[in-house]
C-alpha cells in the first residue's frame, strides 16, 4: 500500500498517510471558509486509522467540525469527521491533489465555473442528496 508523509509549512507538523483517499473535493461551506479563509477549502477524505499524525497540534470546532492545526504556525492539518469514522485532509498538503467534486455550494462565496459537479450541499454519497446548483 502506498504511504506519504506530508508536512505543514514550518514542519513541526507531519501527516503519514496510507493509501489513496476514499474521496477528494472542494468544500464552500461557511465552516471550512471562515475556518481556512478561503473561498471554499480543498479536502481529501481518508480513513481516520489511515491519517497518523505527530508534532504538535491543536484543535479547534467552529461549529460542530474539529479542525486541527499544527500548534506552531497555524496551518489546517485536517477536519475530524468521527461521525463518518474519516479525516479530511487538507488538500493544500497533498501533492496529488484533484478535487472530484465540489459541495455545499449553496452556500459558495462566489461562483466557480469547471467541469467538476456542484452540488448544492453534500452529495448523496455522503448523506445529502445530488441536486446541483446552476453556475
Ligand atoms: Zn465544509
Ligand atoms: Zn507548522
Amino acid at each position: 500500500m502506498s504511504e506519504q508523509v506530508v508536512s505543514c509549512p514550518c514542519g513541526q507538523a507531519t501527516l503519514t498517510i496510507a493509501g489513496e483517499p476514499v474521496s477528494q473535493f472542494y468544500c464552500h461551506c461557511s465552516d471550512c471558509r471562515r475556518i481556512h479563509g478561503g473561498a471554499y477549502a480543498p479536502e481529501a477524505l481518508y480513513p481516520a486509522s489511515a491519517v497518523t499524525v505527530s508534532g504538535e497540534t491543536i484543535s479547534f470546532a467552529l461549529k460542530r467540525t474539529p479542525r486541527v492545526s499544527c500548534a506552531k504556525c497555524g496551518a489546517r492539518l485536517y477536519a475530524d469527521l468521527p461521525s463518518f469514522k474519516m479525516r479530511g485532509v487538507n488538500g493544500t498538503l497533498l501533492l496529488g491533489f484533484r478535487a472530484e467534486f465540489h459541495m455545499h455550494c449553496r452556500e459558495a462565496l462566489a461562483p466557480v465555473r469547471d467541469d467538476l459537479p456542484h452540488y448544492a450541499q453534500r452529495p448523496a454519497a455522503f448523506g445529502g442528496e445530488d441536486t446541483l446548483v446552476d453556475w
